[in-house]
């Protein structure tokens, strides 16, 4: 999203529309946008300084990490605020790198498809949502050991 400086009407300006995902640069599989970005923001310039304020969101599929499955969110900045240092001479402010930043700093560190979400079988791998199964969980066989160990 690029502002033109010299255009902007005085008493600033909203600015809706859409960026492709793909300036989020995402590498990571676990991550997939279903379609582009948009933003509402409002531009103003105040005294050398080029307010930008707004909205900013996209739906995703991220990947659960606990059971690997896939589910949709949406990932939304609501209080998008970037002061940029404009001067008589500015021509244009691109806003497009800070949108990026934004959606990738409101990504969750941990993905869960729920927060009860029971995760995958570390056994035989079933997805424990969907099913359930006859493994005992491997602490049990750890603790046994344990109990074996003579002591002194
Ligand atoms: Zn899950
Ligand atoms: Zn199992």
């Amino acid at each position: 999203m690029i502002i033109d400086v010299p255009k902007l009407r005085p008493e600033g300006e909203w600015f809706e529309g859409e960026e492709p995902a793909s300036i989020l640069e995402v590498s990571d599989p676990a991550i997939r946008a279903k379609a582009p970005i948009a933003y509402r923001l409002h531009a103003q310039a105040v005294s050398g300084q080029l307010i930008v304020k707004g909205a900013v969101r996209v739906p995703v599929e991220l990947q659960c990490g606990r059971c690997t499955e896939f589910y949709s969110t949406t990932i939304e900045e609501s209080s998008f605020l970037r002061a940029y240092e404009i001067s008589g001479t500015t021509e244009t402010v691109d806003v497009t790198p800070d949108i990026r930043e934004d959606i990738l700093l409101q990504l969750p560190h941990f993905p869960l498809c729920s927060p009860d979400c029971k995760g995958l079988c570390p056994q035989c791998g079933i997805n424990l949502n969907e099913g359930t199964c006859d493994c005992r969980p491997p602490a049990d066989n750890r603790w046994g050991a344990l109990d074996n160990v003579k002591l002194g």
